[in-house]
């Protein structure tokens, strides 16, 4: 039997997280790891339908796949994730590539090792698409971040913007006890990680769920819950919030514990009242504005980065250039911007008034071009001053180390050693848009 396996990731920071735990029940079950689906005998597809295109990859993938398979017959194909929780995607796979043998949700991901046994049992297809909510973690996860660690905090969300898929395949909220989760960190500390990324949809609505409940908090409580019980040389990040959510309690946290990194990811998605109603966002621009000032008040230096959407159904030239204006105003660190893009099932997906393709480039492109300019402008303050960052990687072609400061800023620098998971001090010299480039001092 091949025992080696293959993990194709889509999507987001979740997604990845969950290909770790994945890995981790495979090695455990005495699996090894390979780099093409080619070398496999078991080949797994995480997968993303936030976007399109996403979905598309993904079709793309399988059907490049299936001489493989029709060559090697012993070989399992299975598919996961967001995709496959959507209402009727699992018999779409099945009917389009009926190849695939194992089909399981975004609530089976644990209980892949038993699917994996049943499928070769039975050597029928498996599909497994459930509602239901594990509390418990896939142990062990098999890591390959370091060294930085995803934790899940919490799982699902409640918001349903009217342009999102993620409520109708990852279910409602689900917080994970506090001790749960700083008993995980700090064995991932005791492991020597020195960045850990708390995660979920809607991170910092963590608690909201469980309030009442013995042992439980809100975000604000989790944070310093870890911070007093872990100690030690590492930074705590966490992703993704809602503007709604952001509460002074947890702006205090964060100024207070000093693990905390000051960046905040907050996206704004529009900055227009009329679109931000429509995407049932729940906060007005002058709210959002106001979160920033809160940030700023605790925290003048922290860096605030953003999601931004361009041609959500009805957005006007004047809609959108409520947008830029709040760009302006807040001067992101960072921003990731989309053009909107129609998910079935969704309510915006059926409305008639969806942008004309044309006008949502042009959007796009002149949004970039206005955020990059200042993405470089805000680098740029950085030359001649020292940093900190956390030396994560090291680029083989440039013969640089690489890595982040504590408001994500990506630095580069040489070293004559190895100098991943080393917390490095460098002088920055040039930059380029959002890197920074330095000496190790
Ligand atoms: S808060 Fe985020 S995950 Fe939740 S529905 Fe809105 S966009 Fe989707």
């Amino acid at each position: 039997m091949n025992n080696k396996y293959f993990i194709q990731t889509y999507g987001c920071q979740m997604n990845l997280h969950e290909s770790e735990k994945l890995a981790g029940m495979l090695k455990q079950a005495g699996y090894v790891a390979c780099e093409t689906p080619e070398q496999a005998g078991i080949i797994i597809y995480v997968t993303c339908c936030i976007r399109e295109n996403a979905e598309q990859k993904v079709y793309g993938h399988l059907g490049a796949l299936k001489p493989y398979k029709m060559k090697n017959r012993d070989v399992i194909v299975a598919v996961g994730g967001c995709m496959t929780q959507q209402e009727g995607a699992a018999q779409k796979l099945h009917s389009t590539f009926p190849f695939v043998d194992i089909i399981f949700g975004t609530h089976n991901l644990c209980e892949f090792m038993s699917l994996l046994e049943k499928k070769r049992n039975q050597k029928k297809k498996v599909i497994e698409i459930t509602e239901k909510w594990s509390e418990s973690e896939c142990i062990p996860m098999a890591r390959n971040s370091y060294p930085n660690a995803w934790v899940n905090v919490i799982y699902g969300c409640n918001n349903f913007c009217t342009y999102c898929i993620v409520p109708y395949v990852r279910g409602r909220e689900k917080s994970r006890k506090i001790a749960d989760v700083v008993s995980e960190v700090k064995e991932l500390i005791a492991q020597g990680y020195k960045e850990i990324t708390l995660l979920g949809q809607n991170v910092n609505s963590y608690g909201n769920d469980i309030l009442g409940e013995e042992g439980a908090g809100d975000f604000a409580d989790l944070l310093d819950a870890i911070c007093e019980q872990v100690k030690g040389d590492y930074r705590l990040r966490f992703m993704s919030n809602h503007p709604k959510d952001l509460t002074e309690r947890l702006v205090m946290a964060m100024a207070r514990n000093k693990n905390v990194c000051h960046l905040i990811h907050l996206p704004l998605q529009s900055g227009s009242n009329k679109v931000l109603k429509e995407m049932n966002r729940r906060y007005t621009r002058e709210q959002y504005l106001e979160k920033v000032a809160l940030i700023k008040k605790h925290m003048p230096d922290c860096a605030i980065s953003t999601d931004v959407m361009v041609g959500f159904p009805g957005e006007s030239e004047s809609d959108y250039e409520d947008t830029l204006d709040i760009m302006q105003r807040v001067n992101f660190s960072a921003a990731f911007m989309f053009v909107y893009s129609p998910r079935e099932g969704t309510p915006a997906a059926k409305r008639p008034d969806q942008i004309d393709a044309e006008i949502s480039k042009a959007r796009i492109m002149k949004m970039v071009a206005l955020q990059n300019a200042r993405t470089a402008e805000y680098s740029k303050t950085y030359e001649g001053k020292t940093i900190q960052i956390l030396c994560e990687d090291y680029d083989k072609k440039r013969d640089l180390y690489m890595g982040r400061d504590e408001y994500g800023r990506m630095g580069y620098f040489t070293s004559d050693k190895n100098e991943i998971g080393n917390f490095v001090n460098i002088k920055v010299g040039k930059t380029n848009g959002i890197s920074l480039y330095g000496e190790k001092i």
